[in-house]
């Protein structure tokens, strides 16, 4: 077992140990779930009767609540809460962005040294303009320019370094609280951007892989502090990315390319289905309801892992999805038919216009 799973191990026993469990139920997610044996070993060293679940496993939002029937606790690995179901124990991991100074972290060469992560700083801080530049030049301002900083769970513990960073080049790091499924400051989810949003800045700077977070949150409704920009590309975004050693302005144009396009292929559905999650944490009935009433053409599906088979087998012409936002973004070219998200759904009904487009949140519908 490697040392950080050792580690996070230690964490789990020594959680245990302040309860009264005598069975405890393992989910990993599913790049991880070939370790589960190995901690099932060492917990059973212990004196724990263990059981793993063997279901799908892509986020807590996904948690096996069955299995709290036939144990005491569940462990929850690899992610962080999202809600407050009772009787779990969450463990998630940690991963650095910049190497120690004697290079020890460095994963062999993969993360940047500090003066590459520095040098990766400037190159993001020059994509938010020249009048940001300018405004950080300025000695006599310190501070004045501000940059949100998020990311995502496993990387939370280092923005404080980033935002120290910044402050050697006279520019404000702003670290904020999301919403209710994002604990810790920072940290945003592909359901919840509420830590950029609650920054006020209109230039978010996210480190991380890929570009679905921080296209999501360049389309989030309210980030940006108020400015007033039109189909909610109220901030500017700049991905930082410290394994590719790579720097890059958001651009939506390709996504709202795409769900335009999703849109006008929805409107000539004769019916839709309105799928609600059963998923514990995502599922929106309430959400899912008002939508149904939306459209007489609409039908609540009641869905739990959501394929391109039970969609086909379902039979609908086009979904609006309800449950993990991502689906429809990120894995629409899976799907027969058109998937849409709420926001998109509403434009059908014509209840919201295009102009107002917004991706979707948990916490901001
Ligand atoms: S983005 Fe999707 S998978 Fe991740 S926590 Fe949110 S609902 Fe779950």
């Amino acid at each position: 077992m490697s040392s950080i799973h050792n580690t996070k191990l230690n964490s789990i026993l020594e959680r245990l140990s302040a309860t009264d469990a005598k069975t405890v139920a393992l989910q990993f997610p599913e790049g991880l779930k070939r370790q589960a044996w190995q901690f099932a070993d060492e917990l059973r060293k212990h004196g724990y009767s263990v059981i793993i679940s063997g279901s799908p496993c892509w986020g807590a939002c996904d948690l096996d609540v069955a299995a709290l029937n036939e144990a005491d606790i569940l462990i929850h690995y690899g992610h962080a809460p999202v809600d407050d179901t009772k009787g779990v124990i969450y463990e998630y991991l940690t991963q650095d962005i910049i190497a120690d100074a004697d290079g020890a972290d460095g994963e062999g060469g993969r993360l940047p040294t500090a003066d590459e992560f520095k040098a990766l700083l400037k190159e993001a801080v020059s994509l938010f303009g020249a009048d940001f530049v300018a405004e950080a030049s300025d000695k006599a301002a310190p501070e004045k320019a501000k940059v949100g900083l998020v990311t995502t769970i496993q990387h939370v513990h280092e923005l404080p370094k980033v935002a120290e960073l910044l402050k050697g080049m006279n520019i404000g790091g702003v670290i904020a609280q999301g919403g209710s499924r994002t604990p810790y400051a920072g940290q945003i989810l592909g359901c919840s951007y509420g830590a950029a949003r609650n920054t006020g800045c209109g230039n978010i700077l996210f480190i991380g892989t890929g570009v679905f977070h921080p296209t999501g949150i360049a389309l989030s409704a309210g980030v940006g502090g108020g400015k007033d920009h039109s189909r909610g590309n109220s901030a500017t975004v700049v991905a930082l990315d410290p394994f590719m050693k790579r720097v890059q302005l958001i651009n939506t144009d390709r996504l709202l390319r795409q769900r335009f396009a999703k849109i006008e292929k929805a409107r000539s559905a004769e019916r839709f289905g309105i799928i609600v999650s059963k998923k514990s944490g995502q599922r929106r009935e309430e959400l899912a309801r008002r939508l149904a009433s939306l459209s007489d053409k609409a039908y609540l599906v009641s869905l739990g892992e959501i394929t391109p088979d039970s969609l086909l087998n379902l039979g609908f012409d086009a979904y609006v999805n309800t449950s993990c936002p991502r689906l429809a973004y990120d894995d629409q070219a899976r799907y027969p038919v058109p998937m849409l998200s709420p926001q998109e759904f509403e434009i059908v009904c014509g209840v919201r216009g295009w102009e107002d487009y917004a991706i979707d949140e948990f916490d901001n519908v």
